[in-house]
């Protein structure tokens, strides 16, 4: 079955159009945490950053920086977050890959900042041993 987005790309649902390109697609996101709040997607369906290929990664990522230049000078935020999520413990609620390019202002608590956790260094080296591994 299409994701929502597939039938955003398709018209099938309307959409607020920022960009489009022969792979990846812009609009407005539909509960923006900002003024501007834009999501960038492929036209290919893919679920998450394990799935995508890079070369469609790459044509994303070039749209993501297209589209975040064009928001700087249009709307001229005083910063910009680049999200994406990955599985419901992630946020992640529509599982069809995609880039949220959240405008900042000075002072708009639009995204709160995590809470900094400790690690003792001999389990950083562990973690780090770990995921070397299946690199
Ligand atoms: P996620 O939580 O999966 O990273 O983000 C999904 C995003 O898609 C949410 O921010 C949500 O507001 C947005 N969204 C979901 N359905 C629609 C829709 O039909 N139209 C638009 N424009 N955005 C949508």
């Amino acid at each position: 079955m299409a994701s929502i987005f597939s039938k955003i790309i398709s018209g099938e649902i309307p959409s607020t159009k920022v960009y489009e390109d022969a792979h990846t697609y812009a609009f407005l996101d539909i509960g923006p945490a900002s003024r501007g709040h834009t999501l960038v997607v492929p036209k290919q369906e893919y679920p998450d950053i394990y799935s995508i290929p890079p070369d469609v990664l790459a044509a994303v990522m070039a749209s993501v920086q297209r589209v975040a230049t064009a928001i700087s000078q249009s709307l001229h935020p005083d910063g910009l977050n680049i999200v994406q999520n990955n599985g419901a413990a992630a946020g992640q609620t529509v599982f069809h890959f995609h880039v949220h390019l959240i405008p900042r202002w000075d002072g708009d608590r639009a995204m709160l900042p995590w809470k900094t956790q400790q690690f003792e260094q001999d389990e950083l080296s562990a973690i780090a041993a770990s995921i070397r591994q299946h690199l």
